[in-house]
């Protein structure tokens, strides 16, 4: 079996601006490429996934999504980083539009999008990481078994019932920690 790294999107490839959707307004998170690099140079297969209600709101289409999400795939591939696929939720349950209006089972909390992943890819999911910037993305990856869930923000809400494996402020701070644990 392999082990995965389960990325976010928004927060923690790129600057979260709000429904980001164009890539003028796609700016990478500082230190995002050397993360990549380590984690594959220890193994991990490399993921995102993400939520993407503004399809479903009607601020982006399906298809401007996946422009956007096709050149990102290309800056990593100059970068010499793989990403073995991107999963995205482009579903809400109350403010999407026609087919998208749905209450899915991918749109984080919900474990949905990582357990497709795990079965897809034959993945180890208690050696595998997630590392997300929001309380959903901690929450869908400790429903869906994964052995080290990362939050990275520098706003972390307090009071939520699940903890994750440790906080860190930027992706620097965690590097260093992987660095330590990773062997
Ligand atoms: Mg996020
Ligand atoms: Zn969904």
């Amino acid at each position: 079996m392999q082990k995965g790294v389960f990325l976010d999107r928004d927060g923690i490839v790129n600057v979260d601006r709000g429904y980001v959707h164009l890539k003028e307004d796609f700016v990478f998170c500082e230190g995002i490429f050397d993360l990549c690099r380590m984690l594959e140079d220890h193994g991990f297969k490399i993921f995102m996934i993400t939520n993407q209600s503004g399809i479903a709101r009607g601020y982006f289409t399906l298809n401007e999504f996946k422009a956007l999400n096709d050149w990102m795939l290309g800056i990593f591939l100059e970068h010499g980083i793989h990403i073995s696929k991107v999963y995205y939720c482009p579903h809400h349950p109350t403010e999407g539009k026609s087919e998208f209006r749905i209450d899915c089972r991918c749109r984080k909390p919900a474990p949905g999008m990582i357990l497709q992943a795990g079965e897809e890819f034959n993945l180890n999911l208690k050696e595998s990481i997630l590392i997300g910037d929001g309380e959903r993305d901690i929450e869908a990856g400790i429903r869906a078994g994964v052995g080290q869930v990362y939050w990275v923000s520098d706003n972390v809400s307090t009071g939520v019932n699940f903890s994750p494996t440790a906080i860190f402020k930027d992706l620097a701070g965690l590097m260093a920690h992987l660095r330590g644990v990773l062997t």
